[in-house]
């Protein structure tokens, strides 16, 4: 690709950046759609991030990502906030509008059109949710927008789970959302649920982990997804299809909360076909 005057620039910024595969998503799609765009990560020390989104304005930035441990410092430099992001309380794209930037919340529904594009239906069903970080508040709210039947909020401090589910709970309507101990586990109730893994529990270089390694859990589960997407296999997924259940890993949510964030920085829409091929890519160069 060409980068002359008239390249216009997105990019990521966190602390650390330097693993990201958001610019093989954002350059390749630029590259297939014609689009004049480049993507960097912009490495930001704390205590900078305002000065990075004024800086990035005034560089005539189109757009940024932002990632951790950044996406709910950010919001106090942003000029505008979808409602959405205002609710999670979390912004991972920013979006140059007149005055400054508007900041998006592009993670939720990421992983919404992860799972459509994998068959996972949410309406009506019983969710086991482990986690009550970022990630997690973000699942939590897409349960709760779908009308899933119950989520169980399950993680180590039982305080976070119980905020988390009183805030989603609140600030929904809907009174779906039961927090319990991740020790506690035992305690679910006989059926089969479908269980989001949103722990950092078997991230790489921790692979050889799950956050509940006892396999008579894994019988409750009839499908597992987890957020990590290093490994792409990870413990967590394979004590699922052990049990005979179906598993997936977290790659195609990073694809989906990019393409969001393109298509609002560029205001088209990337077809699936075009998804998909981009998915391929993502997985060829998967380090
Ligand atoms: P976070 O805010 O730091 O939350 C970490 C969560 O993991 C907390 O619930 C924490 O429990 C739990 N945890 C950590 N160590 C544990 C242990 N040894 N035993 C039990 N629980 C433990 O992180 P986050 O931003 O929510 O991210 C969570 C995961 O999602 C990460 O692995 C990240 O890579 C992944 N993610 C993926 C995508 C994607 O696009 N696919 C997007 C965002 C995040 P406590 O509260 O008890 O500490």
């Amino acid at each position: 690709m060409e980068i002359n005057g008239h390249t216009r620039t997105c990019g990521l910024i966190g602390n650390p950046v330097e693993h990201t595969m958001s610019p093989l998503i954002h350059n390749t799609l630029a590259q297939k759609l014609s689009r004049n765009l480049v993507y960097v990560p912009f490495h930001v020390e704390q205590g900078q991030v305002a000065d990075a989104v004024k800086g990035a304005y005034a560089l005539n930035v189109l757009g940024l990502n932002v990632t951790v441990p950044y996406k709910s410092e950010v919001i106090a430099g942003l000029s505008q906030i979808d409602e959405l992001a205002q609710k999670i309380g979390a912004v991972n794209t920013l979006v140059r509008v007149e005055d400054g930037f508007k900041g998006y919340n592009t993670d939720m529904p990421g992983l919404y059109r992860a799972m459509c594009s994998e068959g996972i239906e949410l309406e009506g069903e019983d969710v086991v949710l482990l986690g009550a970080g970022g990630a997690a508040r973000a699942v939590a709210f897409l349960c709760a927008s779908k009308n899933v039947s119950r989520v169980y909020l399950l993680n180590r401090s039982v305080d976070k789970a119980q905020a988390v589910a009183k805030e989603v709970n609140e600030k929904t309507g809907k009174e779906c959302i039961y927090p319990m101990a991740l020790a506690d586990y035992r305690m679910l109730p006989d059926k089969k649920f479908l269980a989001i893994q949103a722990t950092s529990v078997g991230l790489y270089p921790d692979v050889d982990k799950a956050v509940i390694e006892n396999r008579d859990f894994y019988q409750k589960i009839h499908t597992g997804y987890d957020l990590i997407y290093k490994p792409l296999q990870t413990k967590f997924m394979k004590l699922v299809k052990d049990q005979g259940g179906n598993a997936f890993h977290g790659l195609k949510m990073l694809l989906y909360q990019g393409i969001i964030a393109y298509e609002l920085w560029n205001q088209l829409s990337v077809s699936e076909e075009m998804a998909l091929e981009v998915y391929e890519i993502l997985k060829e160069n998967w380090k």
